[in-house]
């Protein structure tokens, strides 16, 4: 494989997530429930280099899956992103971040006036109208957000 293996160790256990694109490494660690439990560690490997991007910035989480929900704010900041899934010291998943179709309570309406943004119990909700490039539409006020107003 690349680089990356000769400056870290290998995991036993946990996630890899490969591919960030460089310079967002740490706005992905920021949003990890990094809240790391006891044995839950995690190194971020910045301006890697990469085959396939020229350089990519990679983070190594021991003994934690992904929730669903960090999957998604990953897929909003580095929508390259791919994810390892670790058991045994071997990649037993491979998978590349992908957005639902809906996606709730993930990020909030960057339109100010929009109700969400008032109302607390609301839940915030877009629509993934496209993933590249990509475009949410607010369910509430259907505005269209860029992926720079967003994430
Ligand atoms: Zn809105």
């Amino acid at each position: 494989m690349e680089e990356e293996k000769l400056l870290v160790r290998k995991i036993e256990s946990g996630t890899v997530i490969d591919h960030i694109p460089a310079g967002k490494g740490l706005e992905v660690i920021n949003i990890l429930n990094v809240d790391l439990k006891h044995n839950e560690t995690a190194v971020v490997l910045v301006n890697v280099q990469s085959r396939k991007m020229g350089r990519k910035d990679v983070i190594k989480v021991e003994n934690k899956q992904l929730s669903d929900w960090e999957v998604n704010k990953i897929a909003l900041i580095a929508p390259t992103a791919s994810l390892n899934i670790i058991k045994n010291w071997k990649v037993i998943e491979k998978q590349n971040v992908k957005l639902p179709e809906i996606l709730v309570g993930v990020t909030n309406c960057p339109n100010i006036s929009c109700i969400t943004n008032t109302d607390e119990y609301l839940k915030k909700k877009f629509i993934v109208e496209k993933e590249r490039p990509l475009k949410l539409r607010c369910f509430y006020c259907e505005r269209i957000f860029e992926r720079e107003e967003i994430a």
